[in-house]
């Protein structure tokens, strides 16, 4: 299908949203999980570096692994397709975008109702206490040889949902919203991740428009009355031309991380 029909479909909205997920940052440099052939989980357990019982079994391997992964995130910024979106909030019908990823790349980019259902890897939290803090701090504790704990005694987690753990209440405003919006425009994801993947027919039954952009077939095509097969950023950028938005803005440092609550 055509860019021309995307366009079409987001003219007619009064009330979109965006469903994102890893393949939208792949043009800014972060690999996603699917397409990506750089062997990381070929060689690495997930439910041994990405779990949270693995996590609680041996949090110091845990940020071990994940700490230089982290800390190299701080140097991505922004594509084409999170400014586009951007625009979109400031100047179009786009209320808010649910993300799957963790890299605040659309808060970069200039978006502000984004809902992060995975959480975002600049924050961390302890699990005795609920204290948040810059993940920065805890990477510092670790590689000073220090326990990863909270002067509470806790153990302190990245602010990342792990395999094997409960989404955020943040995932009860995303639901909200898909049943609220009357168009769901899905970009870069594999849709093969639950609960989120749920939201597209979620939106669907309760009478949303959708349409899907990514460059795999993937589960919930057949549901959608938009499907284009492309790669993200020549797609979003044609779709910024007919709609007449100006994605100008360039990419932007991300913000530091949040101060301690
Ligand atoms: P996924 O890896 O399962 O699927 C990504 C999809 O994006 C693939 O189907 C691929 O075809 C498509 N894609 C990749 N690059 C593209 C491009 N340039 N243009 C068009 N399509 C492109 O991602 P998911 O569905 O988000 O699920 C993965 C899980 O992993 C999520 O839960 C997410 O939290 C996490 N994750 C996050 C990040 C991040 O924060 N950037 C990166 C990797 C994984």
């Amino acid at each position: 299908m055509s860019v021309a029909a995307l366009a079409e479909l987001v003219r007619g909205a009064s009330h979109l949203i965006a469903l994102t997920g890893a393949g939208v940052s792949t043009e800014s440099g972060i690999p996603d999980f699917r397409s990506t052939a750089d062997g990381l989980w070929r060689d690495n357990d997930p439910m041994k570096v990405a779990s949270i019982d693995g996590f609680r079994g041996d949090p110091i391997r845990f940020y071990r692994f994940w700490g230089e992964r982290l800390g190299e995130l701080e140097t991505k910024r922004p594509n084409v397709t999170h400014r586009v979106l951007a625009t979109l909030e400031r100047e179009g019908p786009l209320r808010t975008i649910v993300t799957q990823n963790i890299d605040g790349l659309h808060t970069a980019a200039g978006s502000t109702n984004v809902l992060e259902v995975h959480g975002c890897f600049r924050r961390a939290r302890c699990l005795g206490c609920d204290a948040s803090m810059p993940l920065e701090v805890v990477l510092a504790m670790v590689a000073a040889g220090q326990p990863p704990r909270h002067a509470c005694g806790g153990l302190i987690k990245p602010d990342v949902v792990l395999f094997g753990e409960a989404l955020p209440p943040t995932f009860g405003l995303a639901e909200a919203e898909a049943r609220a919006c009357d168009t769901m425009l899905v970009l870069g994801s594999s849709l093969e991740v639950y609960p989120v993947a749920g939201l597209v027919p979620m939106a669907r039954e309760s009478g949303a428009r959708v349409a899907i952009v990514n460059r795999d077939p993937g589960p919930c095509d057949h549901l959608a009355d938009v499907v284009i097969h492309a790669e993200l950023g020549e797609t979003m950028r044609a779709l910024g031309e007919p709609l007449a938005l100006a994605p100008s803005a360039e990419p932007s440092a991300p913000e530091g991380p949040p101060s301690p609550a």
